[in-house]
């Protein structure tokens, strides 16, 4: 293939070419939810209209009076309208034939069922909210939720959006500093979290590691438990409620709050894979009409789904398409508490057979694990009630979206890949899954109404083919975050001043195909640049990938006299693969005939495993740091800090160097 040269103004090389195409099947098609490309027509020439369209499949308390105002960087979308999303989301399911359908079939690790119908969970939530306001929670206050993956988590955020306080969901895997941290940042005056909660057959003590984040949030007033398990806690008489105490002594039905529809209904921190979290703002009318609108279009979902998103709660994926999207759009969701591998590392294809899932959302570092624990897995279980397939988190490599296409979809089911963010709060790039064709490692076409374009550093749309650039969002879109909590002038920074014209800078790197697809390259603080070219970590990681023994890798620049940066690849291996010189020298040559002598790696580590953050994205910047010799960055949101610390021995040690 050889190497090519930058053209002119790219900030990206194009390096890795992909020209497998698949169709959605007919049979897909033909009941799909949208099965015609019309509608980006349509929204593109009046995204208003578009959104508004979208926006009364909601029910509002008092309709909008103007669509959208946009002042940059600030948007309100219908504004003057009133709703609640906890009515949108549960209240008007139970008053229709939806009443007796299961909203939520909960799963715990041990093996332990709960099934809320939408009547269930509106008495639920009512209870709960009614619990909120006898401890004085009133509107705009700020709720912390602790929480492991439990329907309370769901009922707690519910309750929140019911009586308009906002809720801050911290992951139930983070320590006690991480949440203080998150506590005070938010001023939060109630938690709420369990005795604990099971992960891969261990306790996880919620409580107790919350006792000692207790010790300095001053601004909690409250604290409600949940009993998960009968764990042994200590109770602060006087601050910590039982929250099954709670909800019998209180009314049993509890008003929603009508809310403006910029009124905040939450704050959400990013995973932190590049730097410090940032508390993202969300709104209700905006970001419910998105959330909604993208489950019902890209993920084709209807009223006889079983749908089920792997992702905790407490990431923004968890809050869009597991609670507010899909209960928005009536479905019925399963929610898994524990790991993948407990006890067996098939418990995801026993739980998609046990209730017949249909609709399956994961991330891409979850499928490279199944890959690495190899096909048998998924082949004990029938499958067969699949029909739609999705990833979201990270760019997925073509080898990971082909196996993913294979061994759970059997190459029947279309596959969504949907670029999103926190900030961004709803999809916005993805195929339709009953419009699009499918090119692995190409999410697609940006949702309708939506407007992307890869722009140079000058802020200069990069036409045609041959190099990749800055993803930027052009149009305000109803979810779009609405700042920072607490530091507008970060918010300003961060997303605003990259160009010195109106558009949002997603900090990712993109190039985009002759259809006008758009394949994610991975983020710009991560490109390499070795000797003048632009290489994308996601080109030589998929390189890397596509060899028969890599499961993972991670590639990262490494300081080069000559040649200014080299890239150094972190690997890890499938099962029943070792490593060794032979295999390094091998995976160097593979990277070599697939993308060019430019992107050979320098050094090969074979690693246990690789850094990442809780939510599984791979951390790049701490590889470098590890490279560089530096002290390492923020770890705050690393999963295992042996991982980095075995990695550092290895490094040091040195693999073989050329
Ligand atoms: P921080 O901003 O704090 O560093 P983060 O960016 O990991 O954390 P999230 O908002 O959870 O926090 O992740 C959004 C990012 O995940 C995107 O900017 C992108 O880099 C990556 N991403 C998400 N979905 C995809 C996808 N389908 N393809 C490629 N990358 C994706
Ligand atoms: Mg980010």
């Amino acid at each position: 293939m050889g190497t090519r040269e930058v053209p002119e103004g790219r900030v990206f090389s194009d390096l890795l070419a992909e020209d497998r195409l698949f169709d959605p099947p007919a049979s897909f098609r033909e009941q799909a939810n949208i099965s015609d490309g019309g509608a980006r027509a349509a929204a593109a020439s009046d995204p208003e209209a578009f959104w508004a369209g979208l926006a009364g499949e909601l029910e509002w308390d008092r309709p909008w009076d103007r669509v959208l105002e946009w002042e940059t960087p600030y948007a309100k979308w219908f504004v003057g309208g009133k709703l609640n999303a906890s009515v949108n989301c549960v209240d008007r399911h139970a008053r229709t034939r939806r009443r007796n359908q299961a909203a939520i079939i909960w799963e715990g690790e041990l093996g332990d069922r709960r099934t809320l119908t939408y009547w269930d969970l509106y008495r639920e939530v009512n209870k709960f909210a009614s619990a909120l306001k006898s401890l004085g929670v009133e509107k705009g206050d700020r709720v912390a939720i602790y929480l492991p993956m439990i329907p309370e988590l769901a009922i707690g955020m519910l309750a929140c959006a019911r009586i308009g306080a906002i809720h801050s969901v911290v992951f139930g895997g983070f320590s006690a500093e991480a949440l203080r941290d998150r506590i005070n940042d938010a001023q939060a005056k109630v938690l709420i979290t369990a005795d604990g909660g099971y992960r891969r057959g261990q306790i996880v003590p919620l409580k107790h590691d919350a006792d000692y984040a207790l010790r300095e949030t001053p601004c909690i007033e409250h604290v409600v438990i949940v009993r998960r398990g009968d764990f042994p806690i200590r109770i602060h008489e006087g601050r910590d409620h039982w929250w099954h105490r709670l909800v019998d002594d209180v009314e049993a039905k509890c008003e929603p709050e009508s809310m403006d529809a910029e009124d905040i209904l939450y704050t959400l921190y990013t995973s932190g894979t590049t730097g410090k979290p940032k508390g993202i703002i969300h709104t209700t009318g905006g970001y419910l009409t998105g959330v909604c609108a993208t489950t019902k279009w890209i993920f084709d979902l209807k009223d006889t789904d079983v749908y089920w998103c792997t992702a905790d709660i407490g990431w923004v994926t968890g809050h869009s398409y597991i609670v507010y999207g899909p209960l928005a759009a009536g479905a019925t969701v399963v929610m898994y508490e524990g790991a993948p591998d407990w006890p067996e590392r098939d418990r995801f294809w026993q739980i998609v057979e046990d209730y017949g899932v249909t609709v399956f959302y994961t991330a891409p570092t979850a499928i490279r694990a199944f890959m690495k624990w190899g096909a048998e897995y998924p082949a004990r279980h029938d499958l067969s009630s699949l029909r739609l397939l999705g990833t979201v988190g990270e760019p997925i490599n073509p080898e990971a979206w082909m196996w993913y296409y294979e061994h759970i979809g059997k190459q029947r089911c279309p596959i969504v890949d949907t670029w999103w963010q926190t900030e961004t709060g709803m999809i916005l790039i993805s195929t339709l899954p009953g419009v699009d064709r499918m090119k692995p490692s190409y999410a697609g076409h940006p949702f309708p109404g939506i407007e992307a374009d890869i722009l140079d550093d000058q802020g200069k749309p990069i036409e045609g083919q041959g190099g990749g650039g800055y993803l930027a969002i052009t149009k305000p879109w109803p979810a779009m975050l609405r700042g920072i909590w607490g530091d507008p002038e970060r918010y300003q920074q961060q997303y605003w001043t990259k160009w010195d014209h109106d558009a949002y800078f997603t900090s990712d790197g993109a190039k985009q195909d002759s259809d006008g697809y758009f394949c994610l390259l991975g983020r710009v603080d991560d490109v390499l640049n070795v000797s003048g070219h632009r290489i994308s970590t996601m080109e030589v990681e998929s390189a890397l990938v596509d060899h028969a023994s890599v499961a993972e890798a991670a590639v990262v620049g490494v300081k080069h006299e000559v040649r200014g940066e080299v890239p150094g690849a972190f690997v890890t291996l499938r099962q029943g693969h070792s490593p060794g010189p032979a295999l390094e020298t091998d995976l160097k040559q593979h990277v070599v005939n697939k993308i060019g002598a430019i992107a050979r790696p320098h050094q090969v580590i074979f690693a246990g495993e690789l850094p990442k953050t809780r939510s599984g994205k791979i951390m790049r910047r701490l590889l470098r740091d590890i490279a560089a010799g530096r002290v390492l960055g923020d770890t705050t949101t690393l999963a295992d800090s042996s991982v980095v610390e075995q990695l550092k021995k290895q490094y040091e040690e040195g693999g073989q160097e050329e």
